[in-house]
Order: structure tokens, then C-alpha cells, then sequence
């Protein structure tokens, strides 16, 4: 009795508008083409690789030419190394650190192999396999599917409290995704802040905020969550900022403000127009520069921009310049401009990416210190890996340094993204440490 999700969001996937769109993201329940799941869908999965699976061999067929350079990886992989699949492998130890090794050594061959990293659907086979959200149970017989949320739990745990707290978020996430691949889901329009905000706003968290500036339409609950998640993404950037210029009591002296975002990556592009309402919240008339560093290429969509009518020009007060550098080489460079303050949103420094032996972080926390000004950082993840951020911190620069402020961020993105147990889901921003100074 399960429809097809596609046919419960009201019409059918129109597979094809955005082209292979559907391969944005990778749902183990579900055939990777049509996301058909449920009564009526008889899943197969690649022989190849069985990690992977279809409706039918007309969506096999369609993904093929996208899957095949993976799929023979995996099995090159198995073989060269003569190694078990640590996806396949039925085990119910759980994420072990033992096992979430081996699954990275085992990614890293693959990237190896590939000659690329694996692209965010393929990350996903791999994070998301089917099995028990909770136990990591795998054996297919003893495990259920929710019809909301999507993801599978074994007899034990389907109606146990973690399935029950996280059903929600991962139902946004799943419901967000649908309507991405659907290409329904547009900008949205930020111009109600632009028109309204001032710092004299009271709002002590992202959805005071919303609420102050934006009239939240209120069709279903659903739709209102994910709109309000999609402007939190736009907006948790500069608001995070604006937090930490509160909270360090945050007057600028020099003539015009100068911001250096540090590690900018491909998510820039969803705050430009979020940072349009900056030097409103900071209640400013100088001139802000927002410098945007990082080694990853900065693709901006000028679409963004454009379909508010906001053109950055327009903005004559703000100003953005985008390095796609590493820090330590911006620093050299004779375009080095000096902040008035760093920020780095959700930078991961204490991951060491396998087999990379360059650690580019510490050259880059060393060179921020030296600037003598605020340093404002942000983790996504869970708040042991953001306790790591802050001890990495301290080892780079040999000493412990004393923060303003360390743990929740009100201005977090309400947005959720998946990620593995034990939080299941993730928020961008979702912590923050507040430094006055890195420098001693
Ligand atoms: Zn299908
Ligand atoms: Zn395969
Ligand atoms: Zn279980
Ligand atoms: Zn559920």
C-alpha cells in the first residue's frame, strides 16, 4: 500500500529537468533513478557491485554510464587487495572506530582508483548502506523500512525513541532532496530582510530572526520547514558572524571592515545573499569587504544572485573578493589585504585526510594568529570532533588558547543533512568557538 513517494509528493518525477539530477543524492531503500520505493517496487541490486539498487533494468540501463567507473573501482579494489567490502560484509558490531577505518582505508583505494574522490551520491552508498540506522544490523530479512523517513531499522529498534527523534529531520532531508532533484526548489527571496533588518533586532536565534523580518508562509508543515531550512542555509553565515561581533562587543575603528572567510568552499555560493543584509545587522554605513580564501574552486552561480534583483553591485557599502588559494599563499600575496576578522565556517581542521601527509591547516592557523584579531570558527559535526577542533587549535600553536565563548550556536542552519550515528543528522554551523585573538 505504499505509493510511490514521488506520487504522494503530488506528481511524477520528471526525471530529466535537471539532467542525471537524480543522482544528486542516494537513498539505500530506494531505486537510484525513479527513488521508487516501498509495496510494488522490487528492488535489484547491481550485481556488480551490490551496493546499489533499481526498480528495473531500464533505471540500471540509465545509470549505467554514470555508476560504471565506481562499480568497477569497488570490485578492482576487492580484488587488488584482496579485501572484504566493509559495506557488504554482514556485520552488527556497529561503527566500531574499527570499522569506520577500514571503511575509509577502503575509500581512500577507491579515490585512489577512480582517479578522483567519489562524488556526493557515491560518498553516500557508503555512509547510508542498508542496514539498522541504529544496530547497523544488515541482514535484509529482519529489516523494516519507514514510509516516512526512509531509512531501514531492524525489529528492535523501528519503534524504539532514536528511530522516533530523528524520523523528523530525516523526513526534511529526504522531502528537501525529492524536491532539489524535481528542480523545484528555487532561491528563495531574501529581499523581505534586505528591506527591514536593523541592528537593533532583539532576535537571539535563527528562527527569532525569520520570524522578525519574514512572513513564513503556512502551507503545510512540511513545506514551511523546508523553506525555513533553505533560508537558514542562506542566512547562518552571515548571522553566525554577526553573533560573534555581538558577543565580542565588536566595534570596528578603520575606515572600512574588512572580513577574511577562511576555507570558502563551493557553500559560499548560498550566502551572498545572505551577506547582502550584513552591513545592515552590524548597522554599519562603512564600506565591508568580504574576502573569500580557500584552495577549493569557487564556483559562483550568478543565478543566485540575480533572481532577487540583488545584484552585488547594487550594494554599494559591501564588497566580496574570492582567492582560490590556500591562506598561507593569500598571505603572501601582494593582494593581502588585513582583516579586522577571520572567520572559518565549518573547516574540519583536525581532519587529516588519509594518505595526505601535508597538513595545510597549521602553516594557515599560525599565519591567522599573527593578524591579532578576532578568529570566529564553526562545526558541523558532533561536539566531540568540535572539542578536537579546538585541541587542534591549541597543538598547531603550542598553547592553550582562552576563547570568549565555545559550544552551541543559536544561528545554526535549520537544515538537516544526514550523517552517521550517533547524531544521524547534522546542522551547518551547529557549534562555534569565539576567540578574541589567536595571537598570545
Ligand atoms: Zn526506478
Ligand atoms: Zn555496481
Ligand atoms: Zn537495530
Ligand atoms: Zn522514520
Amino acid at each position: 500500500m505504499w505509493a510511490r513517494l514521488v506520487e504522494a509528493m503530488g506528481s511524477e518525477l520528471e526525471v530529466g529537468k535537471i539532467p542525471n539530477a537524480y543522482n544528486m543524492c542516494f537513498y539505500a531503500t530506494m531505486c537510484h533513478v525513479c527513488k521508487g520505493f516501498g509495496d510494488g517496487v522490487l528492488l535489484k541490486k547491481c550485481g556488480g557491485c551490490r551496493m546499489i539498487s533499481y526498480c528495473g533494468q531500464e533505471h540500471q540501463k540509465q545509470h549505467w554510464k554514470l555508476h560504471k567507473p565506481l562499480c568497477k573501482a569497488i570490485q578492482d579494489v576487492l580484488q587488488d587487495y584482496n579485501i572484504d567490502n566493509p559495506i557488504i560484509t554482514v556485520s552488527s558490531s556497529g561503527v566500531t572506530p574499527e570499522n569506520e577505518k577500514k571503511k575509509r582505508y577502503f575509500m581512500f583505494l577507491l579515490s585512489i582508483k577512480l582517479g578522483r574522490r567519489p562524488n556526493t551520491d557515491e560518498v553516500q552508498m557508503f555512509n547510508f548502506p542498508r542496514e539498522c540506522l541504529v544496530c547497523h544490523e544488515r541482514n535484509a530479512q529482519s529489516l523494516k523500512d519507514c514510509r516516512k523517513c526512509v531509512a531501514s531499522f531492524c525489529k528492535n529498534h523501528v519503534n524504539g525513541t532514536e528511530h522516533k527523534n530523528i524520523c523528523a529531520p530525516l523526513e526534511l532531508r529526504f522531502r528537501s532532496d525529492l524536491l532539489a532533484i524535481r528542480g523545484e526548489i528555487s532561491p528563495p527571496d531574501m529581499r523581505c530582510y534586505l528591506r527591514h533588518v536593523t541592528d537593533k533586532g532583539k532576535f537571539q536565534n535563527m528562527k527569532d530572526f525569520m520570524n522578525a523580518y519574514w512572513n513564513i508562509p503556512t502551507d503545510s508543515e512540511m513545506s514551511r520547514n523546508i523553506l525555513i531550512g533553505q533560508h537558514s542555509i542562506h542566512l547562518t553565515r552571515p548571522l553566525t558572524l554577526f553573533h560573534a561581533m555581538r558577543l565580542l562587543n565588536c566595534v570596528p575603528k578603520s575606515k572600512a571592515i574588512v572580513i577574511h572567510v577562511v576555507g570558502a568552499c563551493g557553500l559560499e555560493e548560498f550566502s551572498l545573499m545572505g551577506w547582502e543584509i550584513f552591513p545592515r545587522l552590524i548597522g554599519t554605513a562603512m564600506p565591508v569587504t568580504i574576502i573569500m580564501i580557500g584552495p577549493e574552486q569557487l564556483q559562483i552561480n550568478p543565478v543566485y544572485v540575480c533572481n532577487n534583483r540583488m545584484l552585488l553591485s547594487e550594494n554599494k557599502n559591501l564588497k566580496f573578493d574570492f582567492y582560490d588559494m590556500l591562506y598561507e599563499n593569500y598571505a603572501r600575496s601582494p593582494s593581502f589585504v588585513k582583516p579586522d576578522l577571520v572567520v572559518g565556517f565549518d573547516l574540519g581542521i583536525q581532519v587529516h585526510e588519509l594518505g595526505s601527509s601535508k597538513e595545510t591547516w597549521a602553516p594557515s592557523i599560525k599565519l591567522i594568529a599573527k593578524q591579532n584579531c578576532p578568529f570566529i570558527l564553526t562545526c558541523r559535526f558532533t561536539l566531540q570532533s568540535f572539542k578536537k577542533e579546538l585541541d587542534r587549535i591549541n597543538t598547531i600553536l603550542g598553547r592553550k588558547v582562552n576563547y570568549l565563548y565555545s559550544g552551541q550556536n543559536p544561528f545554526a542552519s535549520l537544515s538537516p543533512f544526514r550523517t552517521v550515528a550517533p547524531e544521524y543528522v547534522l546542522y551547518l554551523n551547529q557549534y562555534i568557538v569565539i576567540y578574541r585573538s589567536l595571537c598570545k
